[in-house]
C-alpha cells in the first residue's frame, strides 16, 4: 500500500531516491514541491522525470485523508474537518487578520484532559496523530491561501494535549522551522497546554524559542479541579513552578489562557486571586469568553463581567487580553465540529 509521503523525514525521502536510481538533490525538489509550490499532486511536480513522477505515486500518497467538511465563515476563518483513512477524524482551522494568516491544528483524535466546559474531551482520548496527519493539516491549510499570502503563525490549540504527543509534534515543527520547509520562526509557533510540568520542562530542554500558553481557567486548585479535573493530579503551583524554569530557559513569556465561563470563575474575586498568583511573574493572560457547546450547560461570560476581570488585572499590573472571536458562525471552535460529525455518524447508524 502507498505510504504517506509526509510520514518521511528529509533524510529518508533521500534514502529513497538513491534507492531509486536517483540522485540526492532531488529530495530537495521534492521537499520544495511540498513545503514550498504547495503541489496538489506528484503529477505536478515538473522538474522531475516523468518516470520518477510515476514511481513517486506508486510508491506514496501526498494527502492521504478526505475533506469531509470545509467551512468558510463571512470574517474567512476557514476551517477543514479530515477524515483518515481508518476513518478518524480531525479538525483545523485558518484564522486571517490584517497583518497575520494564524493556523490552529490538533495533535490527537480526542483527548483524554477530560476539561469540563471543552468538546473535544467529550469523546475521551482515541489515539495521537502521526507526523504526516498533523503535517497535512498544516500543508492543507496552507494551500488555502492565496499565492500571495504567507503562513506567518501556527497554533497547536486544536483537538487534543499537545505536550502527550511531543515526540511526533516536535520533529513536525522542526520541518515546519526548516528553511527548507515552511521556514517559520518558532517565535511564531505557540503550543497550549493544560499544564504537565514534566513535558513543560521536557520542552524547555529542546531550547527553541516556542511561545508557550498555559490553560490555567481557575488560580486555586479547589475551582481548577472542578473545571480541570486532571488538575487533582498536578496541582497551580507545580504548572506555575514548570512555567517559571520555562521562562527562565527559553526567554519567552508564558500565556496563561483563562476561560471566561458565565457565573463560575469570572467574578471580581477570581480576577483578584489571578493577579496575586501571577503579579511577580512576567506573564500574560489570554480570556476566553466561553464559545458554547450544544449539550454542556455552561454560559459564555456577560460583557461587562469580562471588561471588569480585564480591568481588574491590568490595574494590577498584569498584562490581559481577550481573545477575539473567529469564525463565530461556523462551528470554528475547538472540537465542535468533529463531534457533530461523530454524534451524525452515531444517528445515522441508530436510524
Ligand atoms: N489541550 C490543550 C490545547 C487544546 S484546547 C490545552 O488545554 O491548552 C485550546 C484552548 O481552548 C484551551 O485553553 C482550552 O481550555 C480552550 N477551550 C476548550 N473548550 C473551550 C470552550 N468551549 N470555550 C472556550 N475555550 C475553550
Amino acid at each position: 500500500m502507498a505510504r504517506a509521503i509526509l510520514s518521511l523525514t528529509h533524510d529518508e525521502i533521500e534514502a529513497w531516491c538513491l534507492e531509486n536510481g536517483e540522485k540526492r538533490f532531488r529530495a530537495d525538489q521534492v521537499r520544495r514541491w511540498l513545503f514550498e509550490n504547495r503541489a496538489e499532486s506528484f503529477d505536478a511536480m515538473l522538474d522531475l522525470s516523468k518516470v520518477f513522477r510515476e514511481k513517486l505515486k506508486e510508491s506514496f500518497t501526498l494527502f492521504s485523508a478526505e475533506v469531509v467538511a470545509h467551512q468558510v465563515a463571512t470574517d474567512l476563518t476557514e476551517k477543514l474537518l479530515l477524515k483518515m483513512p481508518g476513518g478518524d477524524t480531525v479538525e483545523c482551522v485558518l484564522m486571517r487578520e490584517p497583518d497575520r494568516r494564524t493556523i490552529c491544528i490538533s495533535t490527537q483524535v480526542g483527548c483524554a484532559m477530560g476539561c469540563v466546559f471543552c468538546a473535544s474531551g467529550m469523546l475521551g482520548l482515541k489515539r495521537n496523530l502521526s507526523r504526516d496527519e498533523i503535517l497535512e493539516q498544516i500543508l492543507r491549510l496552507d494551500r488555502l491561501l492565496d499565492a500571495d499570502e504567507r503562513l506567518t503563525n501556527i497554533v497547536v490549540m486544536g483537538i487534543g494535549e499537545p505536550l502527550q504527543n511531543l515526540p511526533i509534534l516536535l520533529p513536525v515543527l522542526d520541518e515546519v522551522t526548516d528553511p527548507k520547509g515552511l521556514g517559520l520562526s518558532p517565535r511564531r509557533i505557540t503550543i497550549s497546554t493544560v499544564g504537565l510540568p514534566e513535558k513543560i520542562r521536557e520542552l524547555a530542554a529542546v531550547g527553541k524559542p516556542y511561545n508557550l500558553a498555559v490553560s490555567l481557567h481557575a488560580a486555586t486548585d479547589q475551582l481548577r479541579n472542578e473545571l480541570v479535573p486532571i488538575n487533582d493530579k498536578i496541582g497551580v503551583d507545580a504548572i506555575l513552578e514548570a512555567t517559571d524554569e520555562y521562562f527562565a530557559t527559553s526567554g519567552r513569556r508564558v500565556t496563561f489562557e483563562y476561560v471566561l465561563l458565565g457565573g463560575l470563575n469570572d467574578q471580581p474575586d477570581h480576577a483578584h486571586q489571578l493577579a496575586s498568583l501571577l503579579k511577580s511573574r512576567n506573564a500574560h493572560v489570554n480570556l476566553i469568553p466561553m464559545n458554547r457547546v450544544e449539550a454542556l450547560e455552561f454560559d459564555e461570560p456577560s460583557a461587562s463581567r469580562t471588561s471588569e476581570f480585564v480591568s481588574i488585572l491590568e490595574e494590577r499590573g498584569i498584562a490581559a487580553t481577550v481573545r477575539k472571536r473567529k469564525g463565530a458562525d461556523i462551528d470554528a471552535a475547538c472540537g465542535q465540529l468533529r463531534l457533530k460529525e461523530d454524534e451524525h455518524r452515531t444517528s445515522n447508524i441508530q436510524h
